[in-house]
């Protein structure tokens, strides 16, 4: 009876991992652990956040931070965010770095759901999906009913009839409010669902997001959890990383 805790965009924030994963392992009841990319970029325990990853010998998909970090152009970055990939590779050595190079961009899970980064029809183009129309093409890449992705940092779902994708807004909002949320996924439709960010939640919520996905009884559930955001702000300070870094994580941008 799998349990799937799946995480994604951790983004070196160990205190929101810790909480997230004391959360689906004590609490929730999780008995796996999938994760969609971004281990690493923007927070200061890159190499602790990789430690524990890599301690949970788990299916793991490749984000552009982890290609990033492990090789990829910076060039035409952001400052900031180069800023934090070039601070991160000085923490990383030379098999943590090829560990992230190695992994695969997507990959089918136990026949039970596609896990990917940012989307299934180019997905080494980290294409952000923003949208019901955003998320067509990726749906017509989509050949199992379920997918999970990442990416943007907004928790989302998005619902594919065999004609066009639906958004369910609703859902989401009451994630907000209630920090839990609940949908049954019903038969003949395709789901290719945002589990949002663990380490850097851009929803204008600052609340650490995830998912459970109980595959028996095909029930997804997105949990909100509150962590220790002022510990987090304070070690990026002290690595001395960018300071909007550090400010956008009580704010949720
Ligand atoms: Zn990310």
């Amino acid at each position: 009876m799998p349990r799937f805790a799946v995480i994604s965009d951790i983004h070196a924030n160990l205190h929101a991992l810790c909480t997230v994963m004391e959360d689906a392992l004590q609490q929730q009841g999780c008995t796996e652990v999938v994760c969609l990319g971004d281990v690493v970029g923007y927070n200061a325990y890159p190499r602790e956040c990789l430690d524990y990853i890599r301690s949970l010998a788990c299916p793991v998909v490749k984000g552009n931070h982890d290609a990033d970090v492990s090789g990829g152009d910076l060039t035409r970055m952001n400052p900031v965010a180069r800023r934090a990939i070039e601070w991160t590779r000085e923490q990383l050595d030379e098999d943590a770095c090829l560990w992230l190079k190695r992994l695969s961009y997507q990959r089918l899970e136990r026949s039970l759901f596609t896990m990917v980064h940012a989307c299934l029809d180019q997905p080494m183009a980290w294409n952000y999906i923003m949208n019901a129309n955003d998320a067509t093409a990726s749906f017509r890449k989509q050949f199992n009913s379920l997918c999970f992705h990442g990416h943007t940092h907004v928790p989302r779902v998005f619902v594919y009839d065999g004609m066009r994708a639906a958004e369910d807004a609703e859902a989401m909002m009451t994630l907000q409010e209630e920090g839990e949320v609940s949908l049954s996924l019903a038969d003949g439709y395709k789901y290719f669902i945002n589990v949002g960010s663990v380490g850097q939640p851009r929803d204008a919520d600052p609340r650490a997001c995830y998912v459970v996905y109980d595959s028996d009884n095909r029930i997804v559930t997105f949990r909100r959890l509150t962590y220790d955001v002022a510990a987090a702000q304070e070690a990026i300070i002290a690595a001395g990383l960018p300071t909007p870094l550090a400010d956008r994580l009580e704010r949720g941008v």
